[in-house]
């Protein structure tokens, strides 16, 4: 696995000294006076990706907090650009997600690339009543798209190129990897899309 290795862009160090300023972040948004009455916050991961980062995320936000769960897929198997949105099992993730109604909810993902992921989620979750809504990326590309849609916490900003690591996959493989890392060209020379 690491010998498909390319080059590391974010060590397992820096990610998780930048996760913890993230969860203060958080914490100190969704902590009185900044939101009053009512400091319990929801969680919400989109699967499978930013399932190891907020894993570490939210063991630094020390509030009261529920997790409701979320899979959305946009790059299915071997792709490596957007294949679009597919909210996955809309009947199950509702039912994990729970009652939002005045809810103030925290949207996770791993990445932002195209922003359709966070601009079909966001609004799932304003119709299911939540008081709030904020977005939590741990990484942005560097290109226009992704500036389009305004994520409230960015980890890093990372050159427009495919990555792995911390969650991200390729194929569904390397999501172990601690860091955040690009992958040789001959790992993908077996392209079946
Ligand atoms: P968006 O909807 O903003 O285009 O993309 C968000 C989703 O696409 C992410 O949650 C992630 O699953 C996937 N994605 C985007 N860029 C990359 C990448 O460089 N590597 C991997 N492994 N997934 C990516
Ligand atoms: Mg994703």
């Amino acid at each position: 696995m690491q010998a498909d290795v390319d080059r590391v862009l974010i060590s397992e160090e820096k990610i998780h000294a930048r996760v913890r300023e993230l969860a203060a972040a958080i914490t100190r948004d969704h902590t009185t006076p900044n939101m009053p009455g009512d400091a319990e916050v929801v969680i919400v991961p989109i699967l499978t990706g930013a399932m190891i980062f907020c894993g570490d995320l939210i063991r630094d936000i020390p509030i009261p907090m529920r997790i409701g769960l979320i899979a959305v897929s946009s790059y299915p198997g071997t792709a490596t650009t957007s294949q679009g949105v597919n909210v996955k099992d809309y009947e199950g993730l509702a039912a994990s997600l729970g009652d939002l109604t005045g809810r103030h909810v925290v949207v996770v993902d791993d990445i932002l690339d195209s922003g359709h992921t966070l601009a079909t989620v966001v609004p799932l979750i304003r119709q299911r009543g939540a008081a709030s809504v904020k977005t939590c990326v741990l990484l942005r590309k560097d290109r226009q798209s992704a500036h389009d849609f305004v994520a409230d916490y960015i980890g890093f900003e990372i050159p427009d190129e495919f990555v792995v690591g911390y969650g991200l996959d390729f194929d569904d493989y390397y999501r172990n990897l601690p860091d955040i890392v690009t992958l040789k060209r001959e790992v993908f020379a077996h392209l079946t899309k």
